[in-house]
């Protein structure tokens, strides 16, 4: 096999021929598992002083015509310094594959864990060898204790994939020019051609959402931020830079979750057993008015990313927490940060909170227009909307200039509304249109859902804490269905339910079967309510919420090959029956990766300490909210 060798490395770069092939360092390592091209493997000591014979290693078997020459050599140098450094290992492996994408691979020898990479907050100074190893840390290529087995670093000069492989399971992942330069790498292309798709998903079984655009096994392709192609399995799988392997997994539509209060996400869980009324004291009266805007960044974050872990890549976030403007570019800076795609919901102050929400008068901040200003491209990630108080906590006077404010300012509005007559009320006022949406709207009678179809009203339901927390009333998901009112599904506040979407999904489901409602309520309808339907809500379905080429590539993976899962033989019933954040492998929003391989691609620790330091100091600035401190929190 060696005879062969040397003029495939001519064929392939030209002046690339270096090696000897006789040369007993040279020892055929593996066939890469795709492409069935030679890998070559050296073994070092553990120790500084190989870290250059390392290097030298892959200069001399790439060649001095290697495009990707640097970088490799770059890589290798990190790499091995980190085994060095870090290993428990006495000896370490360099592995280089002349595949088209090419890959090379340092681990520790013996061992299935790759070096650990250099903390960058640690005591060394980060170069671009450091970032590249970060990077590959945070796409999965160094997390140890998961995915177990050694991890290459692909360079792609090819027409191939670059990729990132782990031999132990072939999965198939991607380390590609794109994504170093979204972690500030500086890359190189001269070689070959390479694809102009950035990225494609590939074989899993796709639901798309959209009946135009069949389900079925099939490859998502990427380009631009934006979904351009679904391919079915049984033609050619395009070319990408970039593969995320789907295999055993469904492809979906990013989650959209179209109510949250994500300011009050640092407070998880301590409401379970409170009713509406504790709650919105607790709330309104205790939280909100001690809330900084630093705790308002903290909360959001934390929460933003708990729904991106979960599979959301949509959020409207109901933020009735506009204290100060400080408090607004708070949240709007977290949900930016968080990466996903968020509606701000400007709500309003919780400062003196019962002059806002008590048969108010009040007008809105002129904040609002500052913000507007801030948010004015509707066609951004993070967009705004108007979180409305309603007819439960305003004057209809002031309900009607709230909700002009929002025509003025071209903002769709949200609103809390349970109530029966609310929704004949705000008709009679003129304000209700395709813009507006009802949160809950558990009390409104069939004739007034009836009214809110015929107007395009749309709806968001929050299962769980609506059936949970007394005093919200019946969730209305077969009463809203029967009247054609386009509905979503929402958390509401992880105070008291919890913060995904298969969770509302389910709640759902076994509410509207419990009650006998006649409406039918299938797989389908649930995951309609949790995609397309969620983002009608937020009025965002022209560029999200199903698979549909021409929309933005908002797209999740959710492992179906488990236990909890497989064997498969429906896969919308899997997903709404068996999904949870854990199946949640891979999340991107614009073509951006946030979650792969079952990790968040996002400073998680410092996130879990802000909120940590938030809970703490709600504690201490707030009355009989809390029940005693517990040992996790
Ligand atoms: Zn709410």
């Amino acid at each position: 096999m060696f005879g062969g060798i040397a003029g495939l490395l001519r064929g392939r770069y030209g002046d690339a021929k270096r090696l000897d092939e006789s040369d007993p360092r040279w020892k055929l390592f593996a066939l890469d598992v795709l492409s069935a091209a030679p890998v070559f493997t050296r073994r070092f000591k553990a120790t500084a002083t190989q870290v250059k014979p390392a290097r030298a290693f892959v200069a001399e078997l790439l060649g001095s015509g290697h495009p990707r020459l640097d970088d490799a050599v770059l890589l290798t140098s990190e790499l091995a310094g980190n085994v060095v450094r870090h290993a428990v290992e006495r000896e370490f492996d360099v592995s280089v594959s002349l595949a088209d994408g090419g890959v090379l691979v340092v681990r520790d020898c013996g061992s299935l864990k790759i070096p650990r990479p250099r903390n960058a907050a640690d005591d060394e100074v980060g170069g671009r060898g450091l970032d590249l190893v970060n990077a590959l840390g945070r796409l999965g290529g160094a997390f140890i204790g998961t995915r177990s087995g050694a991890r290459w670093c692909g360079f792609s000069w090819g027409r191939r994939a670059v990729r990132l492989v782990s031999d132990s399971r072939r999965r198939v992942e991607c380390v590609t020019s794109r994504s170093c330069e979204k972690y500030g790498i500086a890359t190189r292309n001269r070689g070959g051609k390479m694809s102009q798709n950035d990225l494609i998903i590939t074989g899993g079984h796709v639901i798309t959402m959209d009946p135009a655009v069949p389900d079925g096994p099939a490859s998502v392709v990427v380009r631009a931020g934006r979904i351009v192609d679904v391919v079915p399995a049984d033609r050619e799988i395009p070319q990408a830079a970039e593969v995320v392997d789907a295999t055993g997994s469904v492809v979906l539509p990013g989650l959209v979750d179209t109510h949250r209060h994500t300011w009050q996400s640092a407070t998880r869980h301590f409401g379970l057993d409170l009713n509406l009324m504790d709650y919105l004291q607790a709330a309104f009266l205790q939280l909100g008015p001690a809330m900084r805007p630093a705790d308002v960044h903290a909360a959001t974050l934390l929460g933003a990313l708990g729904a991106i872990d979960s599979g959301i890549t949509t959020l409207v976030d109901w933020a009735h927490i506009q204290n100060t403007p400080e408090h607004s570019d708070a949240a709007v800076a977290a949900l930016r940060e968080s990466g996903m795609r968020g509606v701000f919901a400007y709500g309003w102050p919780q400062v003196d909170p019962l002059r806002w929400v008590m048969d108010s008068e009040a007008e809105l901040p002129g904040d609002i227009r500052r913000v507007r200003a801030e948010l004015a491209d509707d066609n951004a990630r993070v967009t705004m909307a108007l979180a409305a108080r309603g007819p439960e906590m305003c004057r209809m006077s002031a309900v009607k200039r709230d909700l002009d404010l929002a025509r003025e300012l071209g903002l769709r509005t949200t609103m809390h509304l349970s109530n029966e007559g609310g929704v004949r009320a705000l008709h009679e006022i003129g304000v209700l249109d395709e813009t507006v949406t009802l949160v809950h709207a558990c009390g409104c009678g069939d004739d007034e859902l009836k009214l809110a179809a015929d107007l395009g009203v749309t709806a968001s339901v929050s299962p769980l804490i609506e059936m949970t927390m007394s005093g919200l009333g019946t969730p209305a998901t077969g009463r809203l269905k029967a009247a054609g009112v386009v509905t979503g599904l929402s958390v509401d506040t992880e105070i008291a339910t919890s913060g995904d979407l298969f969770t509302q999904m389910r709640a759902a489901l076994a509410q509207h079967r419990q009650a006998g409602h006649p409406e039918p309520l299938s797989a389908r309808d649930l995951l309609a309510m949790a995609t397309i339907g969620g983002a009608a809500v937020a009025g965002l379905n022209d560029r999200t919420g199903s698979i549909t080429p021409g929309k933005s590539a908002d797209l999740i993976v959710v492992a179906a090959d488990t236990v909890a899962t497989a064997p498969v033989v429906e896969p919308t019933a899997a997903t709404v029956l068996a999904a949870h954040p854990g199946l949640v492998r891979t999340v991107m929003v614009e073509g951006r990766l946030l979650k792969h391989d079952g990790v968040l691609l996002a400073p998680v620790r410092q996130a879990l300490d802000a909120a940590a330091d938030t809970l703490a100091y709600l504690r201490q600035a707030t009355q009989g909210v809390f029940p005693a401190a517990t040992a996790t929190s």
